[in-house]
């Protein structure tokens, strides 16, 4: 009886052995298949991966309101047909391959494979007239999703910036103009109207966006340097998986939005493109049924961040080929890696205030002009003070250190009343960023009696001393 135990358990064991061979070689030769897809020397990360183009079928896109981008005249300058492919750092894509092999090894072990599927609605050239439709069924349907934004939107409507903000959607940055002429003459052109839309989106949620979508794609328009630049500065450019074919002509009906869609559902993650710009009615009416087939295959809805690995198309022969000013070296040291300091600036700002102090974190200060620029809640009640909105005089009410002052971001002033009854007015820069006011640091501890100051910036941190 032992004997043919032991006879049976010896194929098991030499099948197993076979099985494990078999998948060592399978999951080796993938991953040398996988390492050479990536360029050597790898100089950039911007490298095509073959094993991922089987999920990204979409072309790029086209927006039918900026009417210069012509795919097929691109394809025909290249030479030939070029898809978008994603792209992934080859760090990263290391990383991913060790993930997927041990996700293939957990498969041949556990009975269920654990399907993570995600989807990210994206809604680009808004805001306009049909932002609050598409925020309505986003909040109907209890989902998130991902505006990139154009700066003369934004600034038209800061209400419907703020509206998205409030409702937790994620916010990118889609340029100013959305003009192709103007953005992929030069980067500076480009760069610069990144950073005017990202000041008016800071001026209305106080946060600067990070993620940033080329208008029209990447595809056809951004060289090596657009890439380059943009992530050493800090910003995550993002591109798409599937195109919803919204754009491709004016008034697309939503049947046919509806179709391109939710052509792929079994792609782990799918980023689709969608507009909320001018004219996009169909889209809004495609829409809670896109989410309701999502929703059926399983996926979860996610908003994207720039700490996730991002989907970007190739470099295009004609876009490397396109003769365009680059960047001087002066230019690109003065702009470029401070730029990439106002989202790494990873120190606290410690308020040593009395016997009292409080840290400030990363994010929840920011250094303007030289000056720290703070939320009068947070760092007075922080500090022992209190605060009181007053929404009819839309005024902040201090009573701190004795004294009770009033914060006023229409008029841009604080009134000091001390504890002698005295008042005084004196000029400050309040403003209302989302629903907080943001105050000058030291026209704050200067009002509520606190100063003089002594600053340090340690490698730790940043501090600030009142005597
Ligand atoms: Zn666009």
């Amino acid at each position: 009886m032992k004997e043919s135990r032991k006879n049976h358990i010896r194929p098991i064991v030499l099948s197993g052995l076979l099985a494990m061979a078999v998948l060592i070689f399978a999951v080796g030769g993938w991953a040398v298949l996988y390492k050479n897809n990536l360029p050597a020397p790898v100089k950039q990360d911007l490298a095509p991966v073959a094993a991922n183009s089987g999920q990204l079928q979409t072309k790029p896109g086209s927006s039918w309101n900026a009417g210069v981008y012509s795919p097929n005249r691109l394809s025909q300058a290249a030479g030939k047909v070029m898809a978008p492919r994603m792209v992934i750092t080859p760090a990263k894509a290391a990383v991913k391959a060790e993930a997927a092999v041990s996700k293939n090894n957990a498969q041949n072990h556990l009975p269920a494979p654990n399907k993570h599927k995600t989807v990210y609605l994206t809604f680009d050239d808004g805001p306009s007239k049909i932002t609050s439709k598409v925020l309505e069924i986003l909040r109907q349907q209890g989902v998130k999703a991902t505006f990139f934004v154009l700066g003369e939107q934004a600034r038209q409507r800061p209400e419907l910036i703020n509206a998205i903000w409030e409702q937790g959607h994620s916010i990118g940055n889609h340029t100013y103009n959305h003009n192709y002429h103007d953005l992929y003459s030069g980067f500076t052109e480009f760069w610069s109207q990144i950073k005017q839309t990202e000041e008016i989106v800071r001026n209305i949620t106080g946060v600067r966006p990070q993620l940033i979508r080329a208008p029209g794609g990447t595809f056809g328009h951004f060289d090596q340097t657009y890439f380059h630049l943009l992530k050493q500065a800090g910003y995550s450019v993002m591109d798409w998986t599937v195109d919803s074919g919204d754009s491709r002509r004016k008034g697309v009906p939503a049947a046919d939005i509806l179709k391109e869609s939710v052509a792929d559902m079994n792609a782990s993650r799918v980023i689709l493109l969608l507009h909320d710009g001018g004219g996009h009615e169909q889209s809004a009416k495609a829409l809670p049924e896109i989410i309701q087939r999502y929703k059926s295959a399983g996926y979860a809805f996610g908003v994207l961040d720039a700490e996730m690995q991002p989907v970007q198309f190739r470099v295009s022969d004609a876009a490397a080929k396109a003769s365009r000013n680059g960047p001087s070296r002066d230019w690109i040291a003065a702009n470029i890696a401070p730029n990439r300091e106002l989202f790494t600036s990873g120190k606290a700002l410690a308020l040593e205030v009395g016997l009292l102090e409080t840290k400030l974190l990363p994010g929840e200060y920011s250094i303007s002009e030289g000056q720290y620029r703070v939320p009068l809640r947070a760092v007075v009640e922080r500090l022992g003070g209190r605060v009181n909105w007053d929404s009819a005089s839309r005024t902040g009410k201090v009573v701190w250190n004795g004294r009770a002052i009033i914060a006023d971001a229409a008029r841009k002033q604080l009134t000091i009343t001390g504890a002698d009854g005295r008042q005084q007015v004196r000029s400050a820069d309040v403003q209302m960023i989302g629903s907080s006011l943001w105050v000058s640091l030291r026209g704050l501890l200067e009002a509520a009696g606190h100063a003089p100051l002594t600053t340090a910036v340690t490698i730790d941190e940043r501090r600030v001393k009142t005597l």
